[in-house]
């Protein structure tokens, strides 16, 4: 069986969580977090990157940093993780989703200033599969109407939009380095700051100066504001360093076997039996995952199972937000759901990790074509 997804691993990461250890520094904020701040910040061009111990930690950062009301609306893709609205309604706020364009499966912007009212505070835009979402229009209304702009970039780290970074765009940026992401360390994420906020290292700091204190800028460290304990162990951060002294190395195999997907499942995109993802001018992706869209659900189960079948393990991904228990507890969707549903029941993931073979991409490949060749007919 062709596994969805193997945490990356390239080598070294071991050496450098055994040289975690024997430093006696295991905590956070050590020699290998450094390393890891320094390259984010070198390769992103942002302010100030730090690590956490999530995605969904970063987010949760980022919501606190933008001082939410109870009763403020935020507005995103119901088409995400459940982290996405979590962090907002864990800060009080009130999800207001909207629907996403089919092409990129990200929140469509030309539908976004019709969902502000005088509540909105936040725009919260999730780059699907590292294909940014169209961030000049995006930006513009944020500046506009006075909104923050957080960007989930947890599939976006090493994607670009017009040249910037994925996650250096709107105020702040959030990244994911959980297993089933580019670049992994185990669990973990960061947050990335247009401008640096002294309120963020306080926040990730259980809300105390210690950083301050650690620089001897302050002769002893107190509980200053609201914070958690959002910074992670050095060996976490030394197996993330292992990762991204090869980044280049994965984005180059990770787009190598997209481009092949791509060139193999094209043929039967012309025909219009499957749709492949776009990637709009101005987006240079990270291939976190390719896709195809069946016709509609029923198609998709069978293929999934005819997959299965040949040793492929594809699976579909977000159930909307909007239609689920908490969504519906928690937030409401503004406007039609054209797209959402629909789109996401349509959508399959084919195996994309780090070490993925030519061979491998190819029987996956071939098992779709063979489905739409030879499979039941629909
Ligand atoms: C993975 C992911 C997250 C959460 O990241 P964790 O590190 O697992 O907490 C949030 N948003 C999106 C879009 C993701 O893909």
């Amino acid at each position: 069986m062709i596994p969805f997804n193997v945490p990356p691993y390239c080598g070294r990461e071991d050496a450098y969580v055994l040289e975690a250890i024997h430093s006696h520094k295991i905590s956070g904020d050590g020699a290998f977090t450094k390393k890891c701040h320094a390259w984010l910040e070198e390769h992103t061009g942002t302010a100030r990157a730090l690590l956490t111990t999530s995605g969904t930690h970063a987010l949760e950062m980022a919501a606190l940093l933008c001082r939410l009301r109870p009763g403020d609306e935020v507005i995103l893709p119901s088409y995400t993780f459940s982290s996405s609205a979590n962090a907002f309604v864990l800060a009080g706020a009130v999800p207001v989703f909207v629907d996403i364009r089919p092409d990129t499966m990200n929140m469509d912007e030309r539908l976004i200033e019709d969902a502000i009212t005088p509540r909105t505070r936040v725009i919260c835009v999730m780059h699907y599969a590292g294909v940014a979402c169209e961030m000049d229009t995006i930006m513009d209304i944020a500046r506009r109407h006075g909104l923050k702009v957080i960007e989930d970039a947890a599939q976006g780290v090493m994607a670009s939009y017009k040249g910037r970074a994925l996650g250096t765009i709107g105020d702040y940026g959030c990244y994911s380095f959980h297993e089933s992401k580019n670049y992994s360390m185990g669990e973990g994420g960061a947050i990335l700051q247009g401008r640096d906020d002294p309120r963020a290292e306080i926040i990730r700091e259980k809300g105390t100066n210690r950083a301050r204190f650690l620089r001897g800028q302050v002769d002893k460290y107190t509980w200053e504001d609201l914070g958690s304990s959002y910074l992670p162990s050095e060996m976490n951060a030394a197996y993330l360093w292992g990762q991204l002294e090869m980044a280049g190395e994965i984005n180059d195999a990770r787009r190598h076997c997209w481009a092949l997907y791509r060139e193999m499942l094209s043929p039967l995109a012309e025909e219009g039996r499957v749709e492949l993802q776009a990637v709009p001018e101005g987006c240079v992706h990270n291939a976190h995952m390719f896709y195809v869209k069946a016709k509609d659900l029923a198609q998709r189960t069978e293929l999934t199972a005819w997959l299965r079948a040949r040793g492929v393990q594809a699976p579909f991904h977000y159930v909307p937000l909007h239609s689920a228990n908490a969504g519906l507890r928690f937030g409401r969707f503004h406007g039609e759901d054209k797209y959402t549903t629909k789109e996401s029941q349509r959508l399959l993931r084919l195996p994309m990790f780090y070490g993925l073979t030519d061979s491998q991409v190819e029987q996956a490949a071939e098992a779709v074509i063979s489905f739409y060749r030879e499979g039941p007919v629909l």
